[in-house]
């Protein structure tokens, strides 16, 4: 065999193993698939087991309706901070198992944690998908306030936060500017798609009141008068002015399906929001621009009377 010719042969076979490397890499990778793994569930000390089982329960109503996505995580925290603290020390426990290369100080002292949900309230999605860790998956935190789970409005927000997990599940890359770019960073369309999505899942169970949907959604009506003359919902970044963008923006995500289809939408725009991008998915899916389709509801629907708006609702 001449010299070339070898050079030749180890240059494919280096190819070929590249390849086989790169193909094995993203193969392993589950991002994105439907999976039947079921969620974990974590809970602090004081959290009743009949809070556990009615998240369990609606977090089963999410998956069963949107596909069960993963590795996810439910943490419950509950009013007790000693309580919360142990579920910490816990928590960081499961992330060291998982991602062997943290350092557990790290963890311990990081910036939001259980003691603040005990605090503050609420609930949130904690996506991990970075480009240096070993392990990517989904962490939901749920507390005993704003919403209480005594409240109806807890299972909305079991939804919500399990919209997000969708939302997240359809973008693979690791690099936070393309995630951000596919999810866009400002609150109006992820938080507007996770509350429009929620509520009418919500409004669709068996024994919830009819008119539920319209009751919520003419309550989300009263951000409309701080919205800035001429200003777009799109310009409101998170923090102190957000709840006009969560209210409008899920607004927007109900025009947007009555103008297109919730096909259109939940199927469509998810699928080919990866490949195509945040811009080319709209445009392919709901056949207008982000930017005239924002124009329409800005300009041509906000206007209208209350009850004009209320009718494109199912
Ligand atoms: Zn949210």
């Amino acid at each position: 065999m001449s010299c070339n010719l070898l050079l030749k042969w180890i240059t494919i076979f280096i190819t070929v193993f590249w390849s086989c490397q790169t193909i094995g890499k993203n193969i392993g990778d589950g991002w994105g698939k439907i999976t039947q793994e079921q969620a974990q569930f974590y809970k602090a000390n004081d959290v009743s087991e009949t809070t556990l089982k009615l998240t369990k329960k609606w977090y089963e109503i999410a998956s069963a309706a949107w596909g069960n996505y993963g590795p996810t995580e439910f943490w419950l925290v509950g009013k007790s901070a000693e309580a919360a603290e142990d579920l910490n020390r816990k928590y960081c426990e499961v992330r060291k198992e998982k991602e062997p290369r943290l350092r557990l100080k790290d963890c311990l002292g990081r910036d939001y944690s259980f003691g603040d949900y005990v605090r503050d309230g609420g609930a949130g999605l904690n996506t991990r998908r970075g480009e240096h860790s070993d392990w990517s998956g989904f962490i939901i935190t749920l507390s005993a306030k704003y919403p209480g789970p005594e409240e109806e409005d807890y299972r909305v927000v079991v939804l919500h936060e399990y919209f997000h997990i969708y939302q997240h599940a359809h973008i693979f890359s690791r690099k936070e500017s393309e995630r951000n770019s596919r999810n866009q960073v400002n609150p109006w369309w992820a938080e507007g798609g996770a509350e429009y999505m929620a509520q009418l899942l919500y409004s669709r169970q068996k024994g919830v009141r009819p008119g539920y949907l319209k009751e919520k959604m003419r309550q989300k009506l009263r951000s409309l008068k701080d919205l800035k003359k001429g200003e777009s919902i799109t310009e409101i970044p998170y923090g102190e002015r957000a709840m006009i963008a969560y209210d409008l923006g899920t607004w927007f995500i109900a025009y947007l399906i009555d103008r297109t289809s919730e096909e259109a939408y939940l199927k469509g725009f998810y699928r080919d929001l990866n490949k195509e991008g945040f811009e080319g998915s709209f445009q392919k899916n709901f056949g207008l621009s982000s930017k005239a389709m924002l124009e329409a509801f800005h300009q041509s629907f906000l206007p209208l009377s209350e009850e004009e708006k209320l009718k494109i609702l199912p």
